[in-house]
């Protein structure tokens, strides 16, 4: 089977919310005349199941808020799919239960203009639908320290494509970053906004150390409203008592700071140690990054008590074949 098609978990057959039901992967299949496939008219989250091996369970991280942000998503494009956040959830835990993995993994909700209509740019005219798969999902970047270069690609203003949500077409100007970034040798972009202010990562929110507080790109610079990035601004108050500030930030401030590092669901926090071929401070992962994804680990596999509430545990249903 090839790699990038999943369809199995061990000798289970995975399935996919598709429809308004639950069917085999392999039976999940659109047209190609499929509205989304040739506009990226479509919103999606990317959500963690995150495994706990001595509890056996799988842990979800703050679901509901990534469902709220696709919510958001399908108000703005006018994707109208008969499911409050309660019901998406709901689906999710029934589909997790039922995929049985027992590894991380990546949940993937997808609403999206399922209309077979080739030529209509009339979003109030295509008709929308709902879809959902779960696949493991092991480390995104590859590495747990990054080099990062700049990208000479700008991130689109909010007034081109609306940046505070996943849009499916916005996505083609984070792969356009991170594949220079890639093919260059880097590990990721760092991309500037319209301004030339630091706006984020290809799929990541952006932190700087400096001064003794914690710095990340106002929401108005058009980074995405990441809910690691919510979860970074709480815990470094709640946990370190560090103050933290949202503002705009210079791609020199990076160069010349205490330490920067990303935050996403798929790339959880992690370190960058060189940008543009300086290395931050002294080129090692620093203190605040480090306790900042301790506690991070902890929480999004249900070890810290204080915030079990960010998780819904999910306990697999094992098919014995
Ligand atoms: N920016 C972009 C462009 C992203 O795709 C992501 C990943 N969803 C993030 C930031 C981080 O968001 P989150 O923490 O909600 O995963």
């Amino acid at each position: 089977m090839a790699k990038n098609k999943p369809s199995v978990n061990g000798n289970q057959q995975l399935h996919a919310f598709f429809q308004g039901a639950v069917v085999p992967m392999d039976e999940a299949k659109v047209s190609v005349t499929t509205h989304a496939l040739h506009y990226g008219t479509a919103v999606f989250e990317g959500i963690r199941g995150n495994w706990n091996e001595e509890q056996g369970k799988m842990f979800i991280f703050r679901m509901r808020e990534h469902y709220e942000r696709l919510i958001r998503g399908c108000k703005i494009l006018l994707l109208d799919i008969p499911y409050t956040a309660q019901q998406l959830c709901d689906i999710t835990v029934d589909l997790v239960e039922r995929n049985g993995h027992q590894t991380d993994i990546y949940i993937r909700p997808l609403a999206y203009k399922s209309a077979e209509v080739v030529a209509n740019l009339k979003l109030q005219e295509l008709a929308s639908d709902f879809t959902l798969v779960t696949v493991p999902f092991g480390n995104y970047l590859g590495t747990d320290i990054l080099k990062c270069c700049t990208s000479s690609w700008r991130r689109v203003d909010d007034n081109m494509i609306p940046t505070q949500i996943k849009s499916a077409g916005i996505y083609v100007n984070s792969m356009l970053a991170k594949t220079e970034a890639t093919l260059a040798g880097f590990d990721e972009a760092i991309i500037l906004n319209q301004d030339g202010h630091v706006s984020e990562g290809s799929g990541e929110n952006v932190f700087m150390v400096a001064g003794g507080k914690l710095h990340t790109p106002s929401l108005e610079d058009n980074a995405l409203p990441g809910i690691t990035r919510e979860t970074v601004l709480q815990l470094a108050q709640a946990e370190l008592g560090l103050e933290v500030v949202e503002r705009s930030i210079d791609r020199s401030e990076l160069y010349l700071c205490d330490e920067v590092f990303l935050s996403g669901t798929a790339a959880h926090l992690t370190p960058v140690v060189e940008l543009d071929r300086r290395l931050i401070a002294d080129g090692e992962p620093g203190p605040v990054s480090m306790a900042l994804q301790k506690l991070y680990f902890d929480i999004v596999v249900g070890r810290n008590p204080k915030y079990l509430h960010w998780c819904t545990s999910v306990t697999p249903r094992v098919v014995t074949v």
